[in-house]
């Protein structure tokens, strides 16, 4: 099977209403005949309703940063995966290490997330990555084990992972396209072991940190690599069409 590759944007903490209006006004154009990948957009919660206004009958989709595990309840300041669905939305982000960091998400949360996630219809982008560059196989392989390993197949066969080295987000330090590739092929061979060679060969594996338009093409050369989740350079519409362009 042919994995179509995914090119999601993080905006993390960066635009209002008007700043989302106005960035899908210039991007539309922008990707309307770019019909080789998923585009995704991951704007903040309150920027979500507008930004699925705006990109309607297009082919751009939009998702949410984040989510909490409760169908609903007395948790205050936190959202259902069904109330993003509600406002449209089709996929959600989980685990990334800014939240792992800042926010104390920990793999077992990252798994009641992801299944909260799929019970809403959503497709969760499930984030890992070591943090430094020495200790990357042991890392990937608890998150694998903790956050994913418990899945079922069917449920595995709805997620993407994305593989963030922390050491290359927001650090103009992206992994070659080889490390990169490497990477990911020890992720798949965990998927392997887990899921059976078909399901590991299927799921999408997005690579994320200092993607930019200049490093898009060589890192996208590589077969393992099947899109990608773009933070800073996700914030200009001309930068990320031309990533979404590779
Ligand atoms: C991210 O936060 O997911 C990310 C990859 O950020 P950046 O592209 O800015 O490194």
């Amino acid at each position: 099977m042919m994995r179509i590759p995914v090119i999601g944007g993080n905006w993390k903490m960066y635009k209002d209403l008007a700043e989302t209006t106005s960035f899908f006004e210039s991007f539309r154009p922008l990707v309307e005949r770019s019909e080789h990948c998923e585009i995704v957009i991951f704007p903040p919660f309150l920027d979500l309703e507008i930004a699925v206004t705006a990109t309607c009958g297009t082919r751009i989709q939009i998702g949410a940063q984040d989510l909490y595990w409760a169908k609903e309840g007395a948790f205050t300041g936190e959202v259902s995966g069904s109330m993003i669905r509600a406002v449209g939305c089709s996929h959600v982000i989980v685990g990334h290490s800014e939240r792992r960091q800042y926010f104390g998400e920990t793999n077992e949360g990252v798994l009641k997330k992801t299944l909260a996630a799929l019970d809403s219809g959503l497709t969760p982008i499930v984030c890992m990555g070591e943090r430094e560059k020495k200790n990357a196989k042991a890392v990937l392989t608890e998150q694998f084990r903790c956050a994913i390993g418990a899945l079922s197949a069917g449920q595995f066969a709805r997620i993407v992972i994305a593989y963030e080295p922390v050491w290359a987000i927001g650090t103009s330090e992206a992994a070659t396209p080889e490390d990169a590739a490497n990477a990911h092929q020890f992720i798949r061979g965990q998927a392997k072991g887990s899921f059976g060679a078909e399901a590991a060969n299927n799921v999408r594996i997005l690579y994320g940190g200092s993607v930019t338009p200049n490093d898009a093409k060589s890192l996208m050369a590589q077969s393992e690599i099947d899109g990608f989740l773009v933070g800073g350079a996700s914030l200009d519409p001309v930068s990320f069409a031309s990533i979404v362009n590779f």
